[in-house]
């Protein structure tokens, strides 16, 4: 049977080993101090950092907001007076803004043709950035207002965040036409090899 360690055997230790052991542990502590001093503020730096960018995610996410709540404002007002002011006072120049904008708006893009694009064209990412995404977004590259039609060519998938690029012009239709393209060829080239 084994016993703990009882107070007869620990009297036995010597004294200058306790001491040893003691002053050991001191040092030890003493000199891992600066190192934990410098992990703390490395830590406390990252900390520091993904606040930040929280901040500035934010503060652009609000930017976004206003911007796209302004345009609707415009555009809503816009159809009031094409709507509200007869001709003949309107200028020419505006008097066909609801047809020229809304009579040629295409429809949506029906669900089947934006799944076969996200799931067998995108495979299942972002066709931009080539992140995955789960919440994919179709964009039509002609947009609709201007008549862009519901076709493979014209529509790409997209992140949110791309999407929301795209859609304000940071990529250019130009851009994401030559990706598309490009990333077509690829797609060639892998299935003829055997
Ligand atoms: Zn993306």
């Amino acid at each position: 049977m084994v016993l703990p360690l009882q107070f007869s055997q620990i009297s036995k230790i010597p004294l200058e080993l306790v001491v040893i052991l003691f002053i050991v542990g001191f040092i030890l502590y003493y000199i891992s101090l600066p190192l934990r001093k410098k992990r703390r503020k490395e830590r406390e730096a990252a900390k520091e950092k993904y606040k930040e960018e929280q901040k500035l995610e934010r503060i652009e996410r609000y930017k976004l907001q206003i911007e796209s709540r302004e345009n609707r404002k415009k555009i809503r007002r816009q159809q009031l007076k094409s709507r509200l002011i007869p001709s003949f006072l309107y200028p020419k120049k505006y008097r066909n803004f609801w047809n020229d904008n809304y009579s040629k708006k295409t429809n949506p893009a029906p669900e089947n043709l934006k799944n076969e694009l996200y799931f067998e064209r995108a495979n299942q990412r972002c066709e931009w950035c080539e992140e995955w995404v789960d919440t994919p977004e179709i964009h039509h590259i002609v947009p609709r207002f201007e008549g862009g039609k519901n076709t493979a060519e014209n529509l790409i998938v997209l992140c949110p965040n791309c999407h929301r690029k795209a859609d304000r012009g940071i990529l250019s239709k130009s851009k994401l036409e030559y990706k598309l393209k490009r990333q077509a060829e690829k797609r060639s080239t892998i299935s003829e090899q055997p």
